[in-house]
């Protein structure tokens, strides 16, 4: 399942979210320009990292 929609179900249960940073493609600092980033927790431009 897509991790944006795990969080979102978390969020809805009250679960605590994961952070999406640490497992996308994009946690650079020259390749991501996000202020949420390293603890975003819903993020449109997340790419799992293979
Ligand atoms: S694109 Fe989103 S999920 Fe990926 S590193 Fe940047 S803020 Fe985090």
């Amino acid at each position: 399942m897509n991790i944006n929609i795990t969080n979102k179900l978390r969020k809805l249960f009250g679960g605590k979210p994961v952070p999406l940073c640490p497992t996308c493609m994009y946690d650079w600092r020259s390749a991501c320009h996000n202020p949420e980033r390293p603890k975003a927790i819903e993020c449109e431009e997340y790419k799992k990292r293979f």
